[in-house]
Protein backbone atom coordinates (compact mmCIF):
# COMPACT_ATOMS: atom_id res chain seq x y z
CA UNK A 1 0.00 0.00 0.00
CA UNK A 2 1.86 3.32 -1.09
CA UNK A 3 0.18 6.50 0.01
CA UNK A 4 0.67 10.35 0.22
CA UNK A 5 -0.74 12.50 2.23
CA UNK A 6 -1.35 16.06 0.49
CA UNK A 7 -2.03 19.47 1.85
CA UNK A 8 -1.32 22.61 2.81
CA UNK A 9 1.08 23.90 5.71
CA UNK A 10 -0.79 23.25 9.13
CA UNK A 11 -3.21 21.26 7.84
CA UNK A 12 -1.97 18.30 10.16
CA UNK A 13 -1.00 15.71 7.80
CA UNK A 14 2.21 15.03 10.26
CA UNK A 15 0.24 14.30 13.18
CA UNK A 16 -1.79 11.55 11.10
CA UNK A 17 1.06 10.20 9.00
CA UNK A 18 2.67 7.72 11.87
CA UNK A 19 -0.77 6.45 12.73
CA UNK A 20 -2.13 5.55 9.60
CA UNK A 21 1.37 4.03 8.70
CA UNK A 22 0.89 1.82 11.96
CA UNK A 23 -2.71 1.13 10.80
CA UNK A 24 -1.58 0.22 7.52
CA UNK A 25 1.75 -1.86 8.72
CA UNK A 26 3.96 0.43 6.78
CA UNK A 27 6.69 3.34 7.44
CA UNK A 28 5.86 6.70 7.08
CA UNK A 29 7.92 9.25 6.33
CA UNK A 30 8.17 13.44 5.68
CA UNK A 31 10.77 15.20 3.38
CA UNK A 32 10.47 18.28 5.87
CA UNK A 33 11.77 16.26 8.62
CA UNK A 34 14.15 14.53 6.10
CA UNK A 35 15.56 18.09 5.69
CA UNK A 36 15.60 18.95 8.91
CA UNK A 37 17.50 15.35 10.33
CA UNK A 38 20.03 16.51 7.69
CA UNK A 39 19.99 20.35 9.21
CA UNK A 40 20.28 18.97 12.62
CA UNK A 41 23.14 16.75 11.20
CA UNK A 42 25.07 19.93 9.39
CA UNK A 43 25.10 17.81 6.11
CA UNK A 44 25.68 19.47 2.58
CA UNK A 45 22.04 18.58 1.66
CA UNK A 46 21.11 20.35 5.04
CA UNK A 47 23.18 23.34 4.28
CA UNK A 48 21.40 23.78 0.94
CA UNK A 49 17.91 22.89 2.16
CA UNK A 50 18.56 25.24 4.98
CA UNK A 51 18.08 28.93 3.05
CA UNK A 52 14.90 27.58 1.37
CA UNK A 53 13.27 26.13 4.53
CA UNK A 54 14.03 29.73 6.08
CA UNK A 55 12.30 31.95 3.52
CA UNK A 56 9.73 29.30 3.20
CA UNK A 57 10.62 28.50 -0.26
CA UNK A 58 10.95 25.06 -1.84
CA UNK A 59 13.97 23.43 -1.45
CA UNK A 60 14.47 22.94 -5.89
CA UNK A 61 13.08 19.80 -7.28
CA UNK A 62 16.34 17.18 -8.13
CA UNK A 63 17.61 17.20 -4.38
CA UNK A 64 14.72 16.63 -3.18
CA UNK A 65 13.62 14.60 -5.90
CA UNK A 66 17.33 12.54 -5.09
CA UNK A 67 16.39 12.67 -1.27
CA UNK A 68 13.00 10.81 -1.43
CA UNK A 69 14.01 8.56 -3.75
CA UNK A 70 16.38 7.18 -1.70
CA UNK A 71 14.16 6.41 0.94
CA UNK A 72 11.62 5.41 -0.96
CA UNK A 73 14.81 2.46 -2.63
CA UNK A 74 15.46 1.24 0.66
CA UNK A 75 14.38 -2.31 0.75
CA UNK A 76 12.61 -2.40 3.87
CA UNK A 77 10.21 0.14 2.04
CA UNK A 78 9.46 -1.71 -1.30
CA UNK A 79 6.06 -3.32 -0.07
CA UNK A 80 4.88 0.20 0.70
CA UNK A 81 4.74 3.31 2.79
CA UNK A 82 3.11 6.44 3.60
CA UNK A 83 4.92 10.16 2.30
CA UNK A 84 3.82 13.31 4.05
CA UNK A 85 4.89 16.65 2.17
CA UNK A 86 6.37 15.17 -1.26
CA UNK A 87 5.54 15.16 -4.07
CA UNK A 88 4.76 19.01 -3.89
CA UNK A 89 5.25 20.21 -7.32
CA UNK A 90 4.20 18.67 -10.71
CA UNK A 91 7.78 17.57 -11.72
CA UNK A 92 8.01 15.68 -7.87
CA UNK A 93 4.78 13.77 -9.04
CA UNK A 94 6.08 12.72 -12.09
CA UNK A 95 8.95 11.38 -10.85
CA UNK A 96 7.27 9.43 -8.13
CA UNK A 97 4.90 8.26 -11.28
CA UNK A 98 7.72 7.06 -12.84
CA UNK A 99 9.24 5.31 -9.85
CA UNK A 100 6.64 3.12 -9.04
CA UNK A 101 5.23 2.70 -12.77
CA UNK A 102 6.25 -0.82 -12.14
CA UNK A 103 4.96 -1.76 -9.03
CA UNK A 104 1.43 -0.49 -9.92
CA UNK A 105 1.48 3.70 -8.93
CA UNK A 106 -0.13 5.38 -6.19
CA UNK A 107 -2.29 3.63 -4.33
CA UNK A 108 -3.88 6.20 -2.80
CA UNK A 109 -3.87 9.98 -2.29
CA UNK A 110 -5.25 11.46 0.26
CA UNK A 111 -5.90 15.55 0.38
CA UNK A 112 -6.30 17.64 3.49
CA UNK A 113 -8.69 20.42 3.53
CA UNK A 114 -8.14 23.39 5.90
CA UNK A 115 -9.61 26.89 5.21
CA UNK A 116 -6.77 29.43 5.01
CA UNK A 117 -7.27 31.17 8.37
CA UNK A 118 -7.09 27.90 10.07
CA UNK A 119 -3.73 27.26 9.05
CA UNK A 120 -2.37 30.29 10.29
CA UNK A 121 -3.69 30.00 13.46
CA UNK A 122 -2.49 25.80 13.56
CA UNK A 123 0.68 26.62 12.23
CA UNK A 124 0.99 29.47 14.83
CA UNK A 125 0.58 27.71 17.52
CA UNK A 126 2.39 24.42 16.84
CA UNK A 127 5.30 22.92 18.71
CA UNK A 128 7.18 20.04 17.68
CA UNK A 129 9.42 17.73 20.02
CA UNK A 130 13.20 18.36 19.27
CA UNK A 131 13.67 14.35 19.34
CA UNK A 132 10.62 12.46 17.86
CA UNK A 133 9.06 15.12 16.38
CA UNK A 134 5.56 14.96 17.34
CA UNK A 135 3.73 17.59 16.56
CA UNK A 136 1.58 19.51 19.49
CA UNK A 137 -0.47 22.90 19.99
CA UNK A 138 -0.46 25.20 22.33
CA UNK A 139 -4.57 25.27 22.16
CA UNK A 140 -5.71 22.40 20.57
CA UNK A 141 -3.61 19.68 21.52
CA UNK A 142 -1.48 20.56 24.53
CA UNK A 143 1.00 18.54 26.18
CA UNK A 144 0.18 17.06 29.36
CA UNK A 145 3.43 18.75 30.80
CA UNK A 146 4.41 22.10 29.01
CA UNK A 147 7.38 22.19 26.85
CA UNK A 148 7.67 18.45 27.55
CA UNK A 149 6.81 16.08 24.50
CA UNK A 150 4.52 13.40 25.98
CA UNK A 151 5.47 10.82 23.28
CA UNK A 152 9.20 10.39 24.93
CA UNK A 153 9.77 13.54 26.96
CA UNK A 154 12.07 15.33 25.48
CA UNK A 155 11.65 19.17 25.40
CA UNK A 156 9.36 21.25 22.69
CA UNK A 157 10.57 23.61 20.35
CA UNK A 158 8.77 26.29 17.81
CA UNK A 159 9.34 26.00 13.92
CA UNK A 160 11.67 28.85 12.77
CA UNK A 161 9.55 28.56 10.07
CA UNK A 162 6.40 28.96 11.82
CA UNK A 163 6.88 32.30 12.22
CA UNK A 164 3.67 34.61 10.89
CA UNK A 165 6.19 36.26 7.84
CA UNK A 166 7.22 33.02 7.06
CA UNK A 167 4.19 31.27 7.27
CA UNK A 168 2.62 33.49 4.78
CA UNK A 169 5.00 32.65 2.06
CA UNK A 170 4.59 29.13 2.63
CA UNK A 171 1.10 29.23 1.87
CA UNK A 172 1.77 31.54 -1.27
CA UNK A 173 4.39 28.95 -2.48
CA UNK A 174 1.96 26.02 -1.97
CA UNK A 175 -1.10 27.91 -3.61
CA UNK A 176 1.58 28.22 -6.65
CA UNK A 177 3.23 25.00 -6.69
CA UNK A 178 1.23 22.37 -5.20
CA UNK A 179 -2.10 22.75 -5.86
CA UNK A 180 -1.65 22.05 -9.71
CA UNK A 181 -0.41 18.85 -8.15
CA UNK A 182 -3.62 17.99 -6.22
CA UNK A 183 -5.30 18.53 -9.61
CA UNK A 184 -2.79 15.96 -11.13
CA UNK A 185 -3.76 13.42 -8.92
CA UNK A 186 -7.66 13.98 -9.29
CA UNK A 187 -7.30 14.02 -12.78
CA UNK A 188 -5.76 10.36 -12.44
CA UNK A 189 -8.30 9.43 -10.05
CA UNK A 190 -6.67 8.18 -7.17
CA UNK A 191 -7.04 11.05 -4.80
CA UNK A 192 -9.49 11.32 -1.67
CA UNK A 193 -10.17 14.31 0.25
CA UNK A 194 -10.99 14.56 4.23
CA UNK A 195 -11.98 17.30 6.05
CA UNK A 196 -8.96 17.85 7.76
CA UNK A 197 -10.74 21.13 10.22
CA UNK A 198 -11.84 19.08 12.03
CA UNK A 199 -10.98 17.51 15.67
CA UNK A 200 -7.74 15.13 15.29
CA UNK A 201 -10.06 11.78 16.24
CA UNK A 202 -12.33 12.52 13.35
CA UNK A 203 -9.77 13.56 11.04
CA UNK A 204 -8.37 10.31 12.18
CA UNK A 205 -11.37 8.64 11.51
CA UNK A 206 -12.17 10.03 8.06
CA UNK A 207 -8.43 9.31 6.64
CA UNK A 208 -8.90 5.40 7.69
CA UNK A 209 -12.17 5.33 5.92
CA UNK A 210 -10.85 6.21 2.87
CA UNK A 211 -7.15 4.21 3.21
CA UNK A 212 -9.26 1.08 3.29
P1 LIG B 1 7.25 20.68 6.05
O1 LIG B 1 7.81 20.14 7.31
O2 LIG B 1 6.59 19.62 5.22
O3 LIG B 1 6.39 21.89 6.24
O4 LIG B 1 8.53 21.17 5.17
C1 LIG B 1 9.40 22.17 5.65
C2 LIG B 1 10.19 22.76 4.51
O5 LIG B 1 10.99 21.74 3.89
C3 LIG B 1 9.35 23.33 3.36
O6 LIG B 1 8.88 24.64 3.63
C4 LIG B 1 10.36 23.27 2.23
O7 LIG B 1 11.33 24.30 2.35
C5 LIG B 1 11.07 21.95 2.48
N1 LIG B 1 10.37 20.83 1.81
C6 LIG B 1 9.74 19.79 2.40
N2 LIG B 1 9.22 18.97 1.47
C7 LIG B 1 9.52 19.50 0.26
C8 LIG B 1 9.24 19.13 -1.09
N3 LIG B 1 8.54 18.03 -1.38
N4 LIG B 1 9.72 19.92 -2.08
C9 LIG B 1 10.46 21.01 -1.81
N5 LIG B 1 10.73 21.44 -0.56
C10 LIG B 1 10.28 20.69 0.48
Amino acid sequence: MKIILMGPPGSGKGTQASHIAGIVGVDSVSSGDLFRDNLSKNTELGLLAKSFMEKGEYVPDDVTIDMVMNWIEEPKHSAGFVIDGFPRTLKQAKALDEKLLESGGVDRVVFFDVPEEDLVRRLSGRLICSSCQTPFHKMFSPPKEENCCDNCGDVLYQREDDRPDVVRNRLHVYTRETEPVVDYFEKVGNLRRIDASLAINKVRESLEEVVR
